[in-house]
């Protein structure tokens, strides 16, 4: 079968990389010059063990799944990888409760988890604040360009090809095949796959297929510790999430590069694949602001939502946030790192789309919403995808 896969993220390109291995004949195009260049090259590179993702969903079943796939691919590949474990730590009383049901979930979802008294959560982070904690083994830290890497050179040695510098504009579904006007002509083919991240709603339409969601960024924004703060953080800390929202909320990576690195908030972006905070896009911003769930979703969350644009413009905000994490931390201890845009998709309705979203079309998916753990989870949702794209051909057959 022919297939061209739209966007060289680390889930078009592990989807093309399956297929390509298979024998179908790829065509992967990026718009970009390189693989990787948007979220799967701006994020945390933690490998997630699938803790936090409701029973049942594709997060949790994809999520699991993928924490061991990615690991032993890393490990397979020679891609810089450790599996560090982490820490998630509840830092006042009234965390406890979530605590507890973040380890029933986990357990659920088959994760390895640990409550860990005070005393035992100190034996990892002598220096961590905490009430009660949890341990996780399987979490760590991958580098997700070098997976990325890998992959496209996988699809090259299959005989696929990845066409850098290649954007898809629209395509559309005939009888006997799919037709993609692509930079520098027409591409046909038997079936399209689009991963297209932060552009996934906008391709959805130009390829004629209603993405149920559109896509809302959001900016992530990193610190790194100076090195005396660094010096008192082992490995990943992580605060108790609020059920409310599918951020983890700002936690302490310790990278492959030995820094730690403090992040990321999520404030609204007003570019989808801008980094700076000055970074405005009018597309970007008249498409959000002409999507009434926005509106919808921030009417309900305006609190937590004005902190976050508040943290975002105070380093000292910022600082406290750690704090709470690793006491003493000052904005003095804080120096920017690169930030990252996610992905969120957001129903009309104001709800966000917790879960992966797939949809598809006749010779067509389309990955909607593949936010955080999909770089974890990719090599997982490529076999979810090749599934749904061997469904929706057969249909034809
Ligand atoms: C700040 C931040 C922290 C995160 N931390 C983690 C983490 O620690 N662990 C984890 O598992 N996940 C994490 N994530 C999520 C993870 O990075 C994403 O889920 C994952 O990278 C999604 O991959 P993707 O291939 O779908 O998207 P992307 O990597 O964004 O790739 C989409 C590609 O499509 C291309 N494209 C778009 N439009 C077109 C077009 N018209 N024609 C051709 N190509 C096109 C883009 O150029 C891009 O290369 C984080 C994300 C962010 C932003």
């Amino acid at each position: 079968m022919r297939v061209i896969v739209v966007g060289a993220g680390i889930v078009g390109l592990a989807t093309a990389a399956r297929l390509a291995r298979r024998g179908d004949k790829v065509l992967v195009v990026d718009k970009e010059p390189e693989v990787a260049h948007h979220q799967t090259g701006h994020n945390s590179g933690v490998i997630h063990s699938g803790l936090y993702y409701a029973p049942g969903s594709l997060k949790a079943r994809l999520g699991t799944a993928g924490a061991a796939s990615m690991a032993r691919f890393a490990a397979e590949h020679d891609v810089p990888v450790e599996i560090t474990g982490k820490l998630v730590v509840a830092t006042g009383a009234a965390e406890h409760d979530r605590l507890r049901e973040l380890a029933r979930r986990g357990r659920a979802n088959g994760v390895p988890v640990r409550e860990l008294t005070v005393a035992e959560a100190r034996e990892h982070e002598p220096e961590i604040a905490c009430v009660g904690a949890l341990r996780v083994e399987t979490t760590g830290v991958v580098d997700y360009r070098a997976v990325s890497e890998v992959l496209a050179r996988q699809v090259r040695e299959a005989g696929g090809t990845v066409r850098l510098g290649c954007a898809l504009r629209r395509a559309r579904s005939g009888s006997r095949d799919v037709v993609a006007d692509v930079d520098g002509g027409t591409e046909a083919a038997d079936a399209l796959v689009v991963c297209a991240g932060l552009q996934a709603d906008r391709l959805a339409l130009a390829c004629g297929v209603d993405p149920g969601a559109r896509i809302v960024p959001f900016r992530g924004e990193f610190f790194d510790l100076a090195p005396a703060a660094a010096a008192r953080v082992r490995g990943l800390v992580y605060p108790v999430p609020d059920p409310r929202f599918p951020f983890l909320g700002v936690h302490l990576t310790r990278g492959l590069d030995g820094g730690v690195h403090a992040g990321p908030n999520a404030v609204l972006a007003l570019a989808r694949e801008g980094y700076r905070r000055r970074d405005v896009v009018l597309r970007d911003v008249v498409d959000s602001a002409s999507w009434p769930g926005l509106w919808r979703l921030v009417g309900r969350h305006l609190a937590p939502a004005a902190a976050e644009v508040a943290r975002s413009w105070s380093r000292t905000l910022f600082a406290a946030s750690v704090a709470a994490l690793l006491p003493g931390t000052t904005a003095d201890d804080l120096s920017p790192a690169p930030a990252g845009v996610r992905a969120q998709a957001v129903r009309r309705d104001g709800s966000l789309v917790d879960d992966f979203l797939v949809r598809t079309a006749p010779r067509q998916v389309h990955v909607i919403n593949a936010p955080s753990p999909a770089a974890t989870a990719s090599l997982e949702i490529a076999r979810h995808v090749e599934a749904e794209l061997d469904r929706t051909t057969a249909a034809l057959a």
